[in-house]
């Protein structure tokens, strides 16, 4: 094993597994992205923990590698072409070729139209549309060659219309259309496109936002799960295994939907 067989060895260490299939989840370093990174890495896939600041990740990335999988982190800002090229082409030179890929990185910058300023507008169309924009063009290259991919992207109930949200609820309506067109050109491929639309997950980006009205966090979950039918409000396992259903090989006849998650029926 040793000497003897080393140029092996080196060859082994350095030419990515192909039996296992490869998948990026963008802003995985926390909430939505870190509990479906780690679900996915349960399922079998070796997974790109792609955040903005790649040190933000080593937490996703050690919970997957202690419980077994295999998972790289790698930091992008996926609002910049180039860094998610360069993202794209590492995450295939150390794990594989991606063929799933989860469009989830997302910020906040709510305001009503009347105060919201042209940068936070900016900011979260940048992030949310043509960063999935930018991954999805990059990613594809690999699924269409591999003849088979899955897209998940984040969409939201805020789709539907949200006070406080302009700039956000017209990112999300934006996915769902990205997403369908994308079901339309990649479908030959054995390429499936679907969105998620969650309702209220537990997650930093609901804490923020309770923290600006003003509102402690406890409080408002409760007041939040008085409005959705199920009593509760979600959790980012609820999300993390709707991802894994889409990904699935089983769901291959399941393209260009959005699925609501949000307790309840929210479209
Ligand atoms: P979160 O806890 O705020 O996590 C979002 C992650 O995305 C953060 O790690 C963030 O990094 C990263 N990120 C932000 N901008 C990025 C960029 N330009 N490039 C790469 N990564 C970036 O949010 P979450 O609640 O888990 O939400 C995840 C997704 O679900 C988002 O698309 C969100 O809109 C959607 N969603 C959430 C809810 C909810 O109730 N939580 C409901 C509907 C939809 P930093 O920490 O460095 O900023």
């Amino acid at each position: 094993m040793l000497a003897a067989n080393s140029a092996v060895q080196l060859k082994e260490e350095h030419v990515p597994e192909t039996s296992q299939r490869v998948a990026i989840v963008t802003g995985a370093a926390r909430g939505i992205g870190a509990a479906t990174a780690v679900r996915l890495a349960a399922d079998g896939f070796a997974v790109a923990v792609l955040d903005l600041d790649e040190a933000a990740t080593k937490q996703t990335v050690d919970a997957i590698v202690e419980a077994g999988g295999r998972a790289i982190g790698v930091g992008a800002d996926v609002s910049d072409a180039d860094q998610v090229q360069a993202a794209v082409d590492r995450v295939a030179a150390e794990l594989g070729a991606p063929t799933v890929l989860v469009n989830n990185a997302g910020v906040t910058k709510d305001n009503l139209i009347f105060k919201m300023s042209e940068g936070d507008w900016d900011t979260v169309i940048n992030v949310h549309l043509r960063g999935s924009f930018l991954m999805t063009k990059a990613v594809q290259k690999h699924m269409t060659e591999a003849r088979w991919g899955r897209i998940v992207n984040l969409s939201s109930t805020s789709a539907l219309g949200n006070r406080g949200q302009v700039n956000y609820s017209a990112a999300k309506a934006g996915l769902q259309g990205f997403t369908k067109t994308l079901a339309i050109e990649l479908g030959k491929f054995n390429v499936t496109a679907n969105a998620i639309a969650p309702g209220f997950i537990a997650t930093d980006m609901t804490a923020a936002t309770a923290e600006r009205l003003g509102v402690g966090f406890e409080d408002f979950k409760t007041m939040a799960a008085q409005q959705i039918p199920v009593n509760r409000v979600g959790v980012p396992e609820d999300i993390a295994h709707t991802v894994s259903f889409l990904v699935s090989d089983g769901a291959g006849f399941v393209s260009g939907q959005v699925i609501y998650v949000a307790g309840g029926p929210r479209d």
